[in-house]
């Protein structure tokens, strides 16, 4: 296959905001990047709002979201229909997507209920890795027999990806080059399922980016190691691993990455303030 297309020839891309704030211009300069490669490609470019998590994904984030990235020249092609316009996915709507793929998961046993809590594997790890900053999950779950009596109980515990240790796994990024995070020394089993009944992170984008059919990832870098764990999974439910891009961060002028707490960098407020983004993300 041909990088970050389909058999038939088709560039599918997507953009996929979490609305737990204000976007700012590092989002806009990924989203943008990814724009630019599916127009390149000839390609179809889809907007997915990752509004998963209730407490923090609030409403009017994602009303204004729309509205920044109409501004910063975004344009979508595909999506459900919102009188006429096309609207974007949410997550929040597709649990039955997520709950497949986990079923998958359980079916062909790559996956297994965990008890701990968060506390638990902060308190049996030393230290966290020191190049990746993660805490390696120690296991104790790993091989542990828990009994749950239907999907409904299944559904209401962590459930872990059980990672190849020792295996490196590699991939060629299309802005980055060739790279290789090795399971089990970089990143430990993971989560795919949790207690509260949602997806983790790296379920819900691999279910819904296979769902959707993209054929190229491109995102910021700090989800590079994420990456790694998501081809486990491709490779685990039999599908075919997209491209990736992954875009640098911008940082402010202390050399840290944008976040939602840099206000005067936010879009709304160029917006608001008149700003030409052209002119900024040339610099930054
Ligand atoms: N929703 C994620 C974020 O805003 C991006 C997910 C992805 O592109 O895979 O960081």
């Amino acid at each position: 296959m041909k990088f970050g297309v389909n058999k038939s020839g088709e560039y599918r891309g997507r953009i996929a905001p979490t609305p737990t704030g204000l976007m700012h211009l590092g989002h806009a300069k990924t989203f943008l990047k990814a724009q630019t490669r599916a127009r390149d490609a000839s390609g179809t470019l889809i907007l997915r709002v990752e509004d998963l998590d209730k407490e923090r994904c609030k409403k009017e984030f994602t009303g204004s979201l729309i509205e920044d990235l109409r501004w910063a020249g975004l344009d979508w092609e595909e999506g459900p229909d919102i009188g006429g316009d096309c609207g974007p996915y949410r997550q929040s709507e597709r649990d039955g997507v997520f709950r497949k793929a986990w079923n998958a998961l359980i079916a062909n046993g790559s996956v297994f209920p965990c008890k701990c809590s968060r506390k638990d594997v902060q308190e049996s790890v030393t230290a966290p890795h020191e190049s990746t900053g993660e805490l390696i999950y120690p296991g104790t779950c790993r091989e542990r027999a828990i009994g749950f009596e239907s999907e409904e109980s299944a559904g209401a515990m962590n459930w872990r990806f059980r990672v190849p240790d020792g295996e490196a796994i590699e991939f060629i990024d299309g802005n980055l080059g060739a790279q290789c995070f090795v399971a089990g020394r970089d990143f430990g089993d993971f989560l795919v399922w949790r207690k509260d009944g949602m997806p983790s992170y790296e379920l819900a984008v691999v279910a819904d980016d296979v769902a959707m059919g993209i054929t190229e990832v491109v995102r910021g870098e700090d989800l590079l190691l994420s990456t790694a764990r998501q081809i486990l999974l491709y490779r685990s439910l039999g599908y075919e691993i997209p491209g990736y891009f992954h875009c640098p961060l911008v940082l402010d002028e202390s050399g840290k990455r944008l976040a939602k707490r840099h206000k005067s960098l936010g879009l709304r407020e160029l917006r608001e303030r008149g700003a030409d983004l052209g002119a900024l993300l040339s610099v930054s």
